[in-house]
């Protein structure tokens, strides 16, 4: 789960009192043959707008996150599936400066719909959002969705990942299972229900890391696939990019999700 930073809201500036009449002249002022000549109008301050913000020309489909990797997996999915589909056409919440929720669920679904939900509001488009995390078998389910600050702090990849290992140090190999689980969920502006999917991608955790691509925990993570006949039993940092989507928890959710997004954007 991403945890994001909420933004202070603006100070508001106070407006200038509306009706007050204009100082009138002292007593001792002699009266002039012509009409004094008018100060230039000064504007009044203007008070900072709390309309949502705009979408930039063109968008008609928004991604909650601000990470440049997500936004271009999810158009990499739909490029092939939507024919024409102009880049601009679906933007991430970057675009849009619009706050982050703070993600209080306690399932992947709760906090994606939280994020979802919040940037249809602000921005009246349709929009997805995904949250993520690794469950682990003999850990009940954890960290789950509290995979990004699993250590006490948000985004200590490093620390979370050896927190992991140490806490099951002496787990034997056979019951060392775990997954990735993703929802991805889009909501549209005015729409009765949310669509939501969650996909998963199973596998099994080694006992060091293994690989210098991805992110999080896939360094430690084999997936099944890698492990059965023919597997070459890397972890998901060994992989590319591409073959990592092709079988992931997200890349499966959005491709979940692609075939509403399609309807939505040909429409
Ligand atoms: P997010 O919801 O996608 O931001 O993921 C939350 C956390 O789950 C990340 O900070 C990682 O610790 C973990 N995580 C989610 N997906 C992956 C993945 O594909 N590889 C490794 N770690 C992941």
């Amino acid at each position: 789960m991403n945890r994001m930073e909420e933004r202070p809201a603006a100070p508001v500036q106070p407006a200038p009192p509306s009706g007050t009449p204009a100082p009138s002249a002292p007593p001792s002022t002699p009266l002039l043959a012509t009409p004094p000549v008018a100060p230039p109008a000064v504007p009044p301050p203007v008070a900072p707008s709390c309309a949502p913000p705009a979408a930039p020309p063109g968008a008609r489909l928004v991604l909650a996150t601000r990470n440049p990797g997500k936004l271009a997996e999810l158009r990499a999915i739909l490029a092939p599936l939507v024919p024409g589909l102009a880049p601009e056409a679906i933007i991430s919440a970057a675009a849009l400066d619009a706050p982050a929720p703070v993600e209080s669920g306690l399932t992947f679904a709760a906090n994606a719909r939280i994020k979802a939900r919040a940037l249809a509001e602000a921005s009246g488009l349709p929009a997805v959002a995904d949250d993520s995390g690794l469950c682990v078998d003999v850990l009940g389910g954890a960290p789950g969705v509290f995979s990004a600050r699993w250590c006490g702090r948000h985004g200590d990849d490093d620390a979370n990942l050896r927190l992991l290992l140490a806490q099951i140090a002496d787990v034997a190999d056979e019951h060392r299972g775990a997954r990735f689980t993703c929802a991805a969920v889009l909501v549209r502006p005015g729409a009765a229900d949310d669509l939501v999917v969650e996909r998963s991608m199973e596998g099994r955790i080694l006992r060091s890391p293994r690989g210098g691509g991805g992110f999080g925990y896939d360094p430690v993570f084999v997936p099944a696939a890698e492990d059965a006949p023919g597997g070459a039993g890397r972890t998901t940092a060994q992989m590319s990019a591409r073959e990592k989507n092709a079988i992931s928890h997200r890349g499966r959710a959005f491709r979940a999700l692609a075939p509403a997004l399609v309807e939505l954007l040909a429409a």
